[in-house]
């Protein structure tokens, strides 16, 4: 892959786990339980996107399609202020999709084409969350071929934006806290495969003691797999 760009996190430990930072041309994946720092890496990201190559960012614009309502203004405004940006610049280049069912949230990610093809600098596609709609719309045994079928629909879409247009994308995935799961894999656990084989990286989002956060890469095809451990401030992530 040529020219690929990459994002920091805010966390350097992060980062390196990573091989330096999100990628473009990639799709990213971060899971975990309720309150593990997805929406939180989500909400970072969308900032440092917009910082120079020399700052760990891509110059670019993000589009942020929200699924739950998690987007948070006043949070990407603590963040912009720790890097002594200008709040209503940054906001202006988060571009807010609101997804209000899986079909609407197929359709946001299509239209991201257009957007670029219009002129607009878009360097990340954020999805927070992936799967809550296509979860919560095609319930039961019966509809699970249905629902993997759309999630490889929408996620090939995604793909091709990053590829076409050199974009990283970052989808989020709640899933739920499975101690026994520790060392496998919990989205092919719970028979979510469909994301294992779509996502080039995949990263384990765990809370640990006293506020940390501990990230752990799953069977990277490249990269080592190992654990990075974070924190989440007022001012956003860091080590
Ligand atoms: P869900 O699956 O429920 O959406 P999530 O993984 O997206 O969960 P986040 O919303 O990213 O979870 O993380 C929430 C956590 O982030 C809070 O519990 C808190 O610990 C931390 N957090 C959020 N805002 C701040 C802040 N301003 N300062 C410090 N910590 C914060």
């Amino acid at each position: 892959r040529k020219d690929v760009g990459r994002i920091i996190t805010g966390s350097t430990g992060l980062d390196e786990l990573i091989g330096g930072g999100i990628e473009t041309q990639a799709i990213t994946e971060v899971f975990g339980e309720f309150g593990s720092g997805k929406s939180q890496i989500s909400h970072e990201i969308a900032v440092t996107i917009q910082l120079p190559p020399e700052k760990g960012g891509l110059c670019g614009e993000c589009v942020f399609i929200d699924t739950e309502n998690t987007f948070r203004p006043e949070r990407i405004k603590q963040i912009a202020e720790g890097f002594n940006l200008d709040v209503d610049e940054v906001l202006g280049k988060i571009h807010i999709a609101r997804a209000f069912n899986s079909s609407h949230q197929i359709l946001m990610a299509d239209k991201v084409n257009e957007l670029i093809q219009g002129g607009v600098n878009i360097r990340l596609v954020i999805v927070d969350s992936l799967t809550s709609h296509f979860r919560a719309e095609y319930v039961g045994r019966e509809s699970l071929a249905t629902r993997q079928q759309k999630l490889n629909q929408h996620l090939h879409t995604l793909q091709n934006i990053a590829n076409t247009y050199n974009v990283a994308v970052f989808v989020t995935n709640q899933v739920q806290a499975r101690p026994d799961a520790f060392f496998g894999s919990p989205t092919k656990a719970i028979g979510g495969h469909v994301l294992g084989h779509a996502a080039t990286y995949r990263i384990w989002l765990k809370k640990g003691l006293a506020g940390k956060r501990i990230a752990r890469l799953m069977d990277s095809p490249h990269l080592p797999e190992g654990e990075a451990v974070f924190k989440i401030t007022t001012e956003g992530i860091v080590d």
